[in-house]
């Protein structure tokens, strides 16, 4: 091979290499895009209509959610007697769920007890602080608390781990809603 056919070919990889790493490369300018909101089912053998209300307040407080009643529900709520309201967990998105019908008959709010519960569904664990604006304060805040709606913080936590999408590592712990 001679000097000239050398660097013809160099020249020609050279130029086919810059072509591939644009192509790989992209235009700069490709912002992603806003991801869509993600859809968890849910079910509800119990508190069916506190579900539905739940789940109404989660779709409003949350722009990266939305909560769906049916499908193969990850979500799943169920009543039961003893043993305190409580949520197992299973990912961000997962949780079996049992509301238990002595809180309610020692005054407690079903409503906020079921959004609480679905709450630890959507990745917030326990704050036990007192605080009624807290959803995650639980049955700390008194049977006088009756509020079913996340405050800014919890809501905001709830929409990042959303915005992560997928395979987002998540899993709280959901002791009982009123201890003791
Ligand atoms: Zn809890």
């Amino acid at each position: 091979m001679t000097k000239k056919v050398l660097r013809l070919v160099l020249g020609a990889l050279v130029t086919a290499l810059t072509l591939v790493g644009t192509a790989l490369v992209g235009p700069a300018s490709a912002a992603p895009a806003p991801a869509p909101a993600r859809t968890v089912y849910y079910s509800a053998s119990g508190y069916s209509a506190e579900a539905d209300q739940a789940a109404q307040i989660w779709n409003s407080s949350v722009p990266n959610l939305r909560l769906v009643r049916g499908g193969s529900a990850t979500i799943r709520i169920h009543a039961t007697t003893g043993g305190g309201s409580r949520a197992y967990p299973c990912g961000l998105g997962c949780a079996t769920i049992y509301i238990d019908s002595r809180d309610i008959a020692a005054g407690h709010s079903s409503l906020r007890i079921v959004a609480h519960e679905i709450g630890h569904g959507l990745g917030l664990p326990d704050t036990y602080n007192g605080i009624c604006s807290y959803l995650m304060s639980g049955g700390s805040a008194g049977t006088s608390c009756r509020n079913p709606y996340p405050n800014a913080q919890e809501a905001n936590r709830v929409n990042q781990l959303f915005a992560g999408g997928f395979g987002v590592s998540a899993v709280t712990s959901g002791g009982v809603y009123a201890r003791g």
